[in-house]
């Protein structure tokens, strides 16, 4: 018999694509994309917290959450990660992603 065990409610936290900007759904498999501290931009400050960065090239606002120390990203050598709600989403944002970081064009907003 398999046991039934509640989700803890994580707050009210609802999560954004980062690239569609579609609202996920709790209890939605969503597709994360982790990416390196970019060049010029100091993420102390910002730890644990969700920032805007804009994408010059794409010419997009995305949101990424900087991850806290000894977070499980930081280990791998993480700093950002960012939510997708598809494959599809993950994919043009990591592309996206890539392309700033070639031109070295991504500023934070903040
Ligand atoms: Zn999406």
């Amino acid at each position: 018999m398999a046991k039934r065990k509640r989700r803890a409610k994580q707050g009210s936290l609802v999560l954004i694509c980062a690239w569609c900007n579609t609202k996920i759904p709790p209890d939605t498999e969503v597709f994360s994309i982790a990416t390196k501290k970019l060049p010029g931009i100091d993420l102390s400050n910002h730890e644990g917290k969700f920032i805007p960065l804009h994408l010059a090239l794409a010419k997009k606002r995305v949101e990424g959450f900087v991850a806290p120390k000894g977070s499980p990203a930081k280990k791998d050598g993480y700093d950002v990660v960012f939510v997708a709600c598809s494959e599809n989403c993950g994919r043009a944002l990591k592309t996206a992603l890539q392309k700033e970081k070639e031109a070295a064009g991504l500023m934070s907003m903040n």
